[in-house]
């Protein structure tokens, strides 16, 4: 059973708003060497606003976009679709819309063309190729810390999106918190571009962090860390990262199935409170040995 030392932490932490499904999450959140962090949505707040968007018809790219993302769950879909309803434009209806992880969005036309909407990965996928103003575009969004979205048909892209996101309240201090803690490798894992990593790093004072990846790079990496690993997200991708690691740690705010794939939920989004739960869990450790 149980020690009793163990469950008045869990208690504790439930409390303050960290949510330990069970005392082996606890033990292994006492153990924990590397920290993961998802980007989006995790450390910053993913609540996303379109910040640029060139295309020789704003309009119809605007439109396509909305109409694409309108079936996507990712924080950039949301920020696409809140920008034309403000502008009062119409999304195109499309049919057949399919989630392509780490890249994007396709779906169809009604008049059957694949029209997608994603980072330039997907563009590839698609044979489509910016073109040297669209590249200019895309290279002075990176400078900006913006991440992009590419809207098209087929292999012509209609149009470049720029993407902003916020940090987190708090971000720096809980990662100082987390290294005060003992937790010596907190690293971020995101699938957006180097620019906007290397920026959101630097505001939060993180050293280690990978970019570009896709979820199933994410998951490599994981296995590869200095263990045991938890691994902290939100998102729908983040799920099998979630389940991969040591120890899975959601935000409140994240989708089911990512809270579902958790071990730890952070309640109230707040993970500022996870230094405290390593030094909880810790304690409560060595009380029991
Ligand atoms: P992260 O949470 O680290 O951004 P994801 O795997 O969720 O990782 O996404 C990786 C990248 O894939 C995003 O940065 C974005 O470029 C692209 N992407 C994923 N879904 C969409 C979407 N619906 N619309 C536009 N881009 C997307
Ligand atoms: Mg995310």
């Amino acid at each position: 059973s149980t020690p009793a030392v163990m469950l008045s932490a869990m208690a504790a932490a439930a409390r303050g708003g960290v949510l330990f499904k069970s005392s082996a999450a606890l033990d292994a959140l006492s153990r924990v060497q590397t920290v993961a962090f998802d980007k989006t949505g995790t450390l910053t707040q993913a609540r996303m606003t379109l910040s640029h968007l060139r295309a020789d018809d704003e309009q119809a790219a605007l439109a396509l976009a909305a109409g694409l993302e309108a079936h996507s769950e990712h924080p950039i879909a949301q920020a696409v679709v809140k920008a034309a309803q403000e502008r009062g434009i119409s999304p195109v209806p499309v049919t057949d819309a399919q989630a392509v992880p780490g890249r994007g969005i396709e779906a169809r036309l009604q008049d059957g063309r694949v029209a997608w909407a994603g980072n330039l990965r997907l563009a590839e996928r698609q044979g489509a190729v910016p073109t040297p103003a669209q590249q200019a575009f895309l290279s002075e969004l990176g400078q900006r810390g913006r991440s992009v979205v590419l809207v098209g048909v087929g292999a012509d892209v209609l149009g470049v999106l720029g993407v902003a996101d916020t940090l987190r309240p708090g971000m720096a201090d809980a990662l100082r918190e987390l290294r005060a803690a003992g937790v010596a490798h907190p690293v971020m894992l995101t699938g957006d571009r180097e620019e906007v990593a290397q920026s959101v790093a630097q505001e939060v004072g993180l050293t280690e962090y990978r970019a570009g990846l896709l979820p199933e790079d994410k998951l490599r990496i994981i296995g590869e860390l200095p263990g045991p690993v938890a691994m902290v997200g939100d998102g729908v991708n983040d799920a099998p990262a979630l389940a991969r690691a040591d120890l899975g740690v959601a935000v409140a705010s994240g989708t089911d199935i990512a809270i579902e794939s958790a071990d730890v939920v952070l309640m109230k989004n707040d993970i500022g409170k996870l230094g405290g739960a390593v030094r909880l869990a810790r304690d409560a450790q060595r009380t029991v040995r």
